[in-house]
């Protein structure tokens, strides 16, 4: 069985888990949280994208929490997320006391159509927060005239893209503030929970600083001048995350040599119901590589039964969730994002896969295909 989540996802870095961990462990600092690793990692992202500042935290959906906090979002006011992704865009503005309004997909790169999102901005509009999906950067400079146009913060959820780039602008770096996550899945993925905040905008980034440590300002120790979050990050990670920095172009390369080859052998399946995303390089990101495929649950038995595992990535589009439904307007539909919820699966796309795995995923698929009437 080829598994979609690899229980041997940090096997390579073994020794260097355990290297790390005796390091923190034995520093006579004995700081776990927030020390000088911290800082040296956020220093190298910070080099790396020409950012203000880079803010490391406790998770991708703290980041986003912390930057609402920093835009002083609550009650009253509006934020435009996708309808189609994960909880963490609706559940960071429920939390603050503001409401998400959800905005339809385009049917094929699956990201927030920025028509559609014009289309629901009101006097109380005060965010729009675009994510990238899985394999297809949001489309950032329609985001971005459409902020300018209506005087609104944008805040890029890029927690699946990190080591993306848009016309030659890297992910993270298009909105008044970009987030990463370094949860174990991410293209960018650690041994545990993680986060940051990317800016180009000093002052946010100093606000999310204080917010992330309970609002202290890193100079007198509990002084709070905002309410704040525990939203720290951990050394062990940072030290590891450094290590493995240089090595996350090679992955991502590798990642994208696979999604290649297996849209190369999709593209001719339309006719059958199977469609791969949008060929390219110039804003994909391999995250997750994600078909659409009529017959989805059929397709999901056949590649399990030819011994390829694959995962259905949100069969529920946001409004539809119990937890959210409360701020899905009656009578207001999301056709896309439905049809992503029935149609969309998960195929394995991470980069220790071996060509002779990545051939017979793509055979499955091919095969189902085949044995297929066409649908049109
Ligand atoms: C994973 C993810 C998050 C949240 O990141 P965590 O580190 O898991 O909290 C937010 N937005 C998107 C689009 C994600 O995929």
């Amino acid at each position: 069985m080829i598994p979609f989540f690899p229980p041997d996802l940090f096997e390579e870095d073994r020794e260097l888990l355990l290297d790390v961990v005796h390091e923190v462990a034995t520093d006579p600092t004995q700081k776990f949280i927030l020390g000088e690793r911290t800082a040296r990692f956020e220093d190298l992202l910070k080099a790396e994208l020409g950012a203000a500042d880079v803010v490391a935290c406790g998770s991708g959906t703290t980041a986003l929490t912390l930057v609402l906090m920093a835009m002083d979002i609550g009650p009253g006011d509006e934020v435009v997320v996708p309808a189609y992704g994960c909880a963490p865009l609706a559940n960071t503005v429920l939390g603050l006391g503001a409401v998400p309004v959800f905005a339809d997909i385009d049917p094929v790169t699956l990201v927030m159509d920025p028509d559609g999102a014009e289309a629901l901005l009101t006097g109380r509009t005060r965010v729009l927060m675009p994510a990238h999906m899985f394999s297809v950067m949001a489309d950032m400079p329609r985001m971005r005239v459409l902020a300018d146009r209506y005087g609104l913060r944008l805040l890029e959820d890029s927690a699946v893209a990190q080591g993306a780039v848009l016309d030659g602008r890297p992910a993270g770096t298009w909105g008044d503030a970009g987030v990463y996550s370094f949860v174990q899945v991410k293209s960018f993925g650690g041994p545990g929970e993680g986060g940051a905040i990317v800016t180009r905008n000093p002052e946010l980034g100093r606000t999310v600083r204080m917010l992330r440590n309970h609002g202290q300002d890193g100079v007198h120790r509990f002084r709070h001048h905002r309410i704040g979050l525990n939203s720290r990050f951990d050394e062990v990670l940072a030290a590891f995350q450094i290590r493995r920095l240089p090595g996350l172009a090679r992955r991502i390369a590798r990642r994208a040599e696979i999604a290649a080859y297996y849209t190369e052998r999709f593209t001719p399946l339309a006719e059958q119901g199977v469609t791969p995303p949008p060929p390219g390089t110039n804003g994909r990101c391999y995250y997750v590589y994600s078909l659409l495929a009529e017959r989805r649950d059929e397709l999901k038995r056949h590649l399990a039964a030819h011994g390829v595992d694959s995962h259905v990535y949100y069969p529920l589009a946001l409004p539809h969730q119990p937890a959210f439904a409360h701020c899905a307007p009656e009578g207001r539909r999301w056709p896309n994002a439905e049809r992503a919820a029935r149609q969309s699966l998960a195929i394995p796309v991470y980069p220790h896969l071996t060509d002779a795995q990545v051939e017979s995923v793509a055979d499955a698929v091919c095969a189902f295909a085949a044995l297929a009437a066409p649908v049109r």
